[in-house]
């Protein structure tokens, strides 16, 4: 039986592949300090054989008695809130934590999955953005400390993979939503959500034109596992190209809950890319890969799941 250790496993995503895993019959081990993850995301999981939940914070070195087949690195604030409030935090998880979990990694001969982002794209002048794009990206703007981070996490994973020939995957994230997300996570779809259903004010940044493409949580899922069950160790973009700017998906957000929420506009935050869009022709090509469910497919669930209590 394959053992698979999931670093950032209570956070949102990390808590879908747990059960992803789990179900597929791994050996999962999540590991999270739960800054920005929560235990309510796993607790499901908790009493079950073939599941271990260790309390670990993995900017220190990570100890593990058992032979690992897969390492997963999903450990980081991932929300701009998050990652604004927590900047060094964010910067340590993403070098000292990814160094940590390589080390790891390389002593259990385990295949290595770094869980990079569309962020290290930054305001991209290209678009859709190709994994063969480097970025436009301010090296000292606040965002900078999930940019960098996250761009030296993908550095360092390819050392591994040159230095010591270490099994690794370079996965790129675009915005994923769902179940999971916590109503108060300051990202787009579970702010509009939320405001949405208490009939609040829905809060757009800038005049709304910025676009964004936003890939449901299963989708994701699928293509994560099948780049980790690949052989390829360039990165690989996993998200859905189907764009819209922030203002049609607040439009949206407003018609399906029939919420009487008005729009109201609020200053942009800084160096917010005013496009993002995935070129997945490597994914398709290569992993037979490509999103399924629609935006207002994947909104409802997501909907539901906020209006239903915890
Ligand atoms: N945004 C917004 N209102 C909100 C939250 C976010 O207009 O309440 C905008 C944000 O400025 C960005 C886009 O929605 O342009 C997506 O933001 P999110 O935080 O979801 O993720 P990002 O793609 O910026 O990482």
């Amino acid at each position: 039986m394959s053992r698979v250790l999931i670093a950032g496993g209570a956070g949102f995503l990390g808590s879908h592949l747990c059960d992803f895993f789990w179900n597929k019959g791994f050996d999962v081990f999540c590991i999270d300090n739960l800054s920005t993850g929560s235990a309510h995301n796993i607790r499901h999981l908790l009493d079950r054989e073939r599941f271990t939940y260790i309390a670990h914070d993995i900017i220190h070195p990570l100890e593990i008695d058992v032979d690992l087949d897969y390492i997963l690195n999903f450990a980081s604030p991932a929300s701009p809130p998050d990652y604004l409030r927590l900047p060094v935090q964010t910067m340590l998880a993403g070098s000292t934590g990814t160094y940590n979990l390589l080390e790891l990694a390389r002593s259990k001969s385990a295949v290595f999955m770094m869980a990079s982002t569309s962020e290290i794209y930054g305001d991209p002048e290209v678009s859709p953005q190709p994994e063969s794009y480097w970025g436009n990206v301010n090296p000292t703007g606040p965002r900078s400390v999930y940019d960098e981070a996250k761009r030296f996490s993908e550095a360092m994973t390819m050392s591994y993979h040159r230095e010591f020939g270490l099994n690794t995957r370079l996965l790129r994230i675009f915005n994923v939503y769902g179940p999971r997300m916590r109503p108060k996570d300051g990202r787009a779809i579970p702010n509009f959500i939320d405001q949405a259903l208490k009939n609040c004010p829905i809060t757009i940044y800038g005049d709304g034109s910025q676009t964004r493409s936003f890939c449901y949580y299963e989708d994701e899922i699928e293509g994560i596992y099948r780049l980790l069950m690949s052989d390829l160790n360039d990165p690989v973009n996993i998200g859905n190209p189907a764009e819209l700017t922030i203002l049609r998906l607040a439009e949206i957000i407003v018609e399906l809950t029939n919420s009487d929420s008005q729009i109201v506009f609020q200053g942009l935050p800084v160096d917010d890319p005013k496009v993002r869009c995935p070129d997945i022709s490597k994914a398709e090509k290569h992993l037979n890969w490509r999103p399924v469910v629609d935006l207002s497919e994947g909104l409802a669930k997501t909907i539901q799941y906020f209006a239903s209590p915890l």
